[in-house]
């Protein structure tokens, strides 16, 4: 299912740009227009779910993370650390409403978060 008017899902479809960082199976990996840190990386399904609260498939929120370690790894950012988020609905800071995992690194975080 795609989101007529859902952003990711044009980035995912080719028909809005990205910085595409990753492709592999179900997900896609692109730069965060919006940099909160030296890595920031956006993680999405290419089939169209709304948020966790959505997301019924534990087999792909598990390749999230996995691909989540992956691209941190590759990033050069695995040892340091970094932050994978979530943001869920209004509370949670959710702007775009396709799921998405936030992959940031290159930086010290800070907790708790704003
Ligand atoms: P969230 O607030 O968790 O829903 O995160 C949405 C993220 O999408 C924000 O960090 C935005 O900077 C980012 N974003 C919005 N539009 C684009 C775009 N066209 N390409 C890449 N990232 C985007
Ligand atoms: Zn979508």
């Amino acid at each position: 299912m795609s989101a007529t008017d859902c952003l990711f899902c044009k980035i995912a479809g080719g028909e809005i740009p990205a910085t595409i960082v990753k492709r592999d199976g179900r997900l896609l990996a692109f730069r965060d227009i919006n940099p909160q840190a030296p890595t920031h990386v956006l993680i999405i399904p290419t089939q169209h779910v709304s948020s966790l609260n959505d997301a019924r498939d534990a087999g792909l929120l598990g390749e999230m993370l996995v691909f989540a370690g992956n691209l941190a790894r590759e990033a050069g950012i695995a040892e340091r650390g970094y932050r994978v988020v979530v943001n869920t609905n209004p509370d949670g800071g959710q702007t775009v409403f396709h799921l998405h995992a936030h992959l940031l690194g290159g930086r010290r975080m800070t907790w708790p978060p704003g």
